[in-house]
Formats: C-alpha cells, structure tokens, sequence
C-alpha cells in the first residue's frame, strides 16, 4: 500500500470516530424537544414539575405525574420513595397504583400518563399492565451519562406498541430541576455511614 493510501485511510478512521463521539453526544445530550407536543401538552408537563418541585420540599426525588382523561386532570401523584421507604413508589407507578384502584383498569385504558421525566424500565411496566395509549414525558433519563436506562420508547415498542411516546417537552426547565437532586443525592450518598 502506497503511503498516501495508508495516510488516507488513517484519516478516515479518525474522521469516523470523531463523528461517532459527536452523534453519541448528541444522542445523549442534545435530543430536542418532540415538535408533536402540543400546547396542552406542554401545560401539562409544566404542572408535573411544580409537582417535582413539591416532592423536592417534601425530602423526596423530583419526580412528578399526572393522568388526563378527556380534558381533565384526573389524578396527580409525585415520587415518595423517600418518605414512605418504599423504592417502588416512582411518581408514575405510583399514580397508576392509586388511580387503578379509584377508577379501575378499563377506565386507565382511556387516560393519557404525563409525567416530568421519561419513564424508567418499571414503570414502562406499569404503564403497558394500564394499557395507558400516549405518554408525554419532560426530560429524557440520560443526563449526560448519569442513569443508563433503556429509553421507554423501545420498552414500550415491544411490549405496549399501541402507545404513542411523545417526548422530551419543555426540558430545560427539567434538567435544572433534575441537577439539583443529583448535587444533593450525591451528598446524601458521602453522608451515609460505612
Ligand atoms: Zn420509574
């Protein structure tokens, strides 16, 4: 090989690592807001934050939900995993959990999810056992590295493909949210005893 080829096909390989790092960054860091949100949405993801905020004050993580059945509100509910030491209560299981046993499993078939951050693996779960047909999220769960989840989106693509995804909306105003609980459970995490 001559050694302009050989010189050529290093900068290739340099090229096309540096491309890759950037779409990965861009994957995680950079996602735009979902243009099919529309301004009901938005409004609706804008209440799951004051009700993050208020898990916040609370002593727990910042997470909030809600159900929407026709144009109403119908229930909202916030992560108490701190307060009740119970890990399973995310804001979203744990509106499905209360709403389910209100009104029943066929009536949360016609309610769409809101909630402040893209769901985790579990509540994706409870969200196909409610056979919920749309969720709008705020903010995605990667944050720049922090949790490696697996995106709701190929969750629920395989075991509730019915359900719409939309997402993220409004996210700046959940990240900030968002950066402040994990300054603070890094904290707690030097705080704890040995
Ligand atoms: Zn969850």
């Amino acid at each position: 090989m001559s050694t302009n080829r050989i010189l050529s096909a290093v900068v290739l390989a340099i090229l096309t690592v540096c491309c890759a790092c950037t779409a990965d960054r861009a994957g995680v860091d950079e996602v735009p807001d979902d243009p099919r949100a529309s301004e009901f949405d938005r409004s609706m993801i804008a209440r799951t934050y004051e009700l993050a905020r208020t898990a916040s004050r609370d002593g727990n993580p910042p997470f909030g939900a809600l159900l929407v059945c026709g144009d109403s509100v119908v229930a909202e509910g916030t992560n108490t995993g701190m307060s009740t030491g119970d890990v399973t209560r995310h804001a979203e299981t744990g509106l499905i959990s209360d709403a389910s046993r209100r009104f029943g499993r066929d009536y949360l078939s016609g309610c769409w999810l809101y909630t402040s951050t893209e769901p985790c693996v579990m509540c994706s779960g409870a969200i196909r056992w409610a056979r919920i047909p749309r969720v709008v999220y705020g903010t995605p769960q990667n944050m720049g590295g922090q949790f490696q989840e697996i995106p709701c989106r190929e969750i629920l693509e395989r075991i509730a493909p019915q359900t719409e995804v939309i997402g993220p909306v409004l996210q700046e105003e959940g990240r900030e949210i968002r950066s402040g609980f994990r300054r603070r459970d890094w904290k707690g995490k030097e705080d704890r005893p040995k």
